[in-house]
């Protein structure tokens, strides 16, 4: 074998290897700490939830990948409660993602191969810029075309949570058309809210969820921490680093794609050129590659995704001029999640893109 395709190989197995330790590493610190209920958490949640959260996590995060889907739903999300959604849903949901990947992702993928044959050389700068302004155009074509195959939004009614959100964002300078709810009821009993769209045709969105589960004060309060994120800029911060990646990812497929050895490695004839059958094996084994590199930098994306989050709770904090709402949602939140409240820092610094509930609390000042 190739010096490369073993340092490849020695890649993937260290990160599979990696995945388990972690795993094992993180059940055996969560049964730890599963008798005991966080101080922050008596009151409002159970000691029996708490086991029941505790189990939750560790089965749904040891059935890894999409052949699984349909049990993590089913059986897994049946057991604790979370899933509403009906077989139809759940094949027509599969059906329209599939319809969705071969529209849209194909002639993306034949108008990269084009575009070697087109242009030679530079060809992976017009590949990022091609892949670049797509990206931007789902973004803006999302909330209208893609968003409402999948799920039904109403406009939130008249009334005094509606005053009240509109109110905060008047307050805090974050333009916004519309207020809408989302029928997220309509597959589980998660909950959520963000906003979408680029520009004017922003808007917010609650899950059906959320409004069933928090108070108007509470909702506020996570909205808040939602505009923080806007006003604070981090969904164009993300945005940047991410087309940056591509660039990135584009520019070593490219020089791999120069390299003899690296067809060698794999087992193909090195051509040169630029006839786009050429490039395939380099794109898709770079694809191949790619997300265990990745793997290895996800603790550092974490720790500037955690402190965005920080941010946001801290915005939240002087747009509501108190931290109990905030606090209150987030520990609802948690608890009608059954996110983990105990994952093992290891883990979760490869894993957790947000703060745990008890990090998010002593920020804002509450000790646990
Ligand atoms: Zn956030």
């Amino acid at each position: 074998m190739q010096p490369f395709a073993i340092i490849a190989l020695v890649l993937i197995l260290t990160r599979v290897v990696t995945e388990l330790w972690l795993s094992g590493l993180n059940q055996r610190h969560v049964r730890e700490q599963a008798n005991e209920v966080p101080f922050a958490f008596r009151g409002v949640i159970d000691a029996a939830m708490y086991r029941r959260s505790v189990v939750f996590t560790g089965i749904a995060l040891s059935v890894p990948g999409l052949p699984f889907a349909w049990y993590v739903q089913f059986k897994i999300e049946q057991r604790f409660g979370f899933n509403t959604t009906s077989m139809k849903t759940w094949i027509a949901d599969r059906i329209k993602g599939l319809l969705l990947a071969l529209l849209l992702g194909y002639p993306l993928l034949l108008l990269v191969l084009k575009l070697v044959e087109w242009t030679g050389t530079n060809w992976w700068l017009w590949a990022a810029a091609v892949v670049i302004a797509f990206q931007l155009l789902l973004l803006l074509i999302a909330p209208a075309i893609i968003m409402p195959l999948f799920n039904k939004f109403t406009p939130l009614p008249e009334g005094e949570l509606r005053q009240r959100l509109f109110a905060l964002a008047q307050r805090t300078h974050f333009p916004t058309r519309s207020i809408e709810v989302m029928d997220g009821s309509k597959r589980s009993r998660h909950s959520n809210a963000f906003f979408t769209g680029l520009g004017r045709f922003r808007k917010i969105v609650l899950f059906d969820t959320l409004i069933a589960q928090l108070t108007e004060p509470e909702l506020e309060s996570v909205l808040a921490h939602e505009i923080g994120h806007y006003k604070k800029r981090h969904v164009i911060k993300m945005l940047s680093v991410s087309m940056a990646g591509v660039v990135v990812a584009f520019a070593a497929t490219a020089w791999l794609a120069r390299q003899q050895w690296f067809y060698r490695a794999f087992g193909f004839t090195y051509q040169g050129g630029f006839a786009a059958a050429h490039f395939v094996p380099a794109i898709l084994l770079f694809a191949m590659l790619a997300g265990t590199i990745s793997f290895w930098f996800s603790p550092l994306v974490h720790v500037w995704s955690r402190r965005f989050e920080y941010e946001a709770d801290a915005f939240a904090r002087v747009a509501m001029g108190e931290t109990q709402s905030l606090i209150q949602a987030l520990r609802k939140l948690t608890k009608n999640n059954l996110s983990n409240l105990t994952p093992h820092p290891l883990y979760s610094s490869f894993y957790y893109s947000h703060p745990t509930l008890l990090e998010r609390e002593r920020a804002l000042g509450i000790e646990g």
